[in-house]
């Protein structure tokens, strides 16, 4: 019995999106007409642009 061989295509890592379109906070797909824009980033709203600003802030204390 011969083995198996499978081709498992080795795709290269995906570079860093250039164009930020998830939400920074709770990391949802951002609409064009829902969007948030904050110190050069995209937010769903200005309710996660706070709890961004508030996880940041949370971290750097730590
Ligand atoms: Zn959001």
């Amino acid at each position: 019995m011969a083995a198996e061989q499978t081709t498992t295509q080795v795709q290269p890592a995906k570079p860093q999106a250039e164009k930020q379109t998830n939400c920074l906070a709770c990391n949802k797909p951002i609409r064009k007409l829902k969007r948030y824009y904050r110190d050069g980033k995209f937010y769903c709203n200005k309710k996660c642009w706070k709890t961004f600003i508030a996880k940041s802030k949370e971290e750097a204390q730590k």
